[in-house]
């Protein structure tokens, strides 16, 4: 038995538990009838992908794909064959990502373009096997990197071109970048992250799945410098910019917690996450070179931390530093892949009155 008055180590309100109020209170006005179903996956077991490392030379490929595993990728199914047949989801990953291009004067969207050479291995809808762990090849790299299979899209997204400069501006620890490295089409990747733990992470990561020649300074900068002062070192310079927050994390703080963003000792930084995503997001935008594209992209739900800060970024990118921008829709992103993964219903991001002249 517990005396309670004694048991001033037992935290009464577990962080888990906080995250879980939050969310029903707020996404079930925000999603309506989605949410019991979203709120059902996202308190289930995660599905990971393996993002296939080009630079290995392990035949963990084929020895995943006879195991029944498929790059969703490259394995797209006609988008009007089924529209309910989905293996991930805004439920499961909530991933959401926004582009936005800077300094253009043109409201065309773009047709969709997808590397050839990002490979993400999943297991068939329903099967929840684990992956082994990555093994080394006979030069130390490692075959795969496993992440939420959703994280992959914001890679996708971002559409790196042969010789593109890219910065990824909270990159620790790295999953992200190394699915732009394996575009093999960046000519100089900037990754930087402001905590240098992470970013020790992140080196580690980097060096157990690229080649050595292609880590030298010419073609990598690592950095651990304050993102939001982005624009005090470089403007005007990047190709693309990936701009992955830091956010609620809502799936990660319904599981563990640990170092959970709504343990009580950190209300005031998850009340101050939008602005300071909005603040990441405007140094990307100046980091981007006329008629670059950003990505914006966190794993939350949240409205507050997905349209109301790109809403906000933009607005004050032109106001404060006559830097206009467009918002491209990613619906052809969505299309082509809403067989494998639930999308979020539109979120009014209206790229034909965004802000563009
Ligand atoms: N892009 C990473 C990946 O794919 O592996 C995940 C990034 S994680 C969602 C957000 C990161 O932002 C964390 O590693 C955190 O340390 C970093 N961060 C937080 N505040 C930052 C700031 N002011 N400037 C730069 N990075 C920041």
């Amino acid at each position: 038995r517990v005396k309670g008055k004694w048991a001033t180590t037992r935290p009464k309100h577990l962080p888990t538990r906080l995250a879980l109020q939050h969310f029903d209170a707020t996404y079930s006005v925000q999603l309506g009838q989605l949410w019991p179903s979203v709120r059902v996956a996202l308190l289930s077991e995660r599905k990971y992908g393996a993002l296939f490392n080009n630079f290995s030379n392990n035949p963990d490929l084929e020895k995943l794909q006879a195991q029944g595993c498929r790059d969703f990728i490259s394995n797209r199914e006609d988008p009007t064959s089924s529209e309910h047949n989905s293996e991930f989801g805004a439920e499961e990953d909530s991933s959401s990502v926004s582009t936005v291009r800077s300094h253009i004067d043109s409201q065309q969207q773009s047709p969709l373009w997808l590397s050839p050479n990002i490979k993400c291995l999943v297991f068939p809808r329903g099967d929840i096997t684990r992956f082994k762990p990555a093994r080394p090849d006979k030069f130390s790299l490692l075959s795969y990197y496993l992440m939420d299979a959703a994280s992959v899209l914001p890679c996708l997204a971002l559409a790196v071109q042969k010789n593109h400069t890219v910065l990824d501006l909270c990159a620790a620890p790295g999953g992200k970048a190394l699915a732009l490295l394996q575009t093999q089409s960046v000519r100089f990747l900037c990754v930087n992250d402001s905590s240098v733990s992470r970013t020790s992470r992140l080196k580690r990561v980097l060096h157990s799945y690229i080649p050595k020649p292609l880590l030298t300074d010419d073609k990598l900068r690592i950095t651990s410098f304050d993102g939001t002062m982005w624009g005090e070192i470089e403007r005007n310079s990047f190709d693309r910019v990936l701009v992955d927050v830091p956010c609620t994390t809502d799936r990660h703080s319904l599981m563990e917690d640990d170092n959970n963003i709504f343990s009580r000792s950190r209300v005031g930084e998850r009340r101050s996450l939008p602005q300071l995503q909005v603040e990441l997001l405007l140094a990307g935008i100046i980091a981007a070179c006329p008629g670059g594209e950003i990505l914006y992209s966190t794993c939350t739900l949240s409205l507050n931390q997905n349209q109301g800060v790109v809403e906000q970024a933009i607005q004050l990118a032109e106001e404060n530093h006559g830097i206009q921008l467009q918002v491209v829709s990613l619906r052809p992103l969505v299309q082509k892949f809403r067989n494998t993964f639930h999308f979020a219903p539109d979120l009014h991001l209206d790229e034909s009155t965004s802000h563009c002249r």
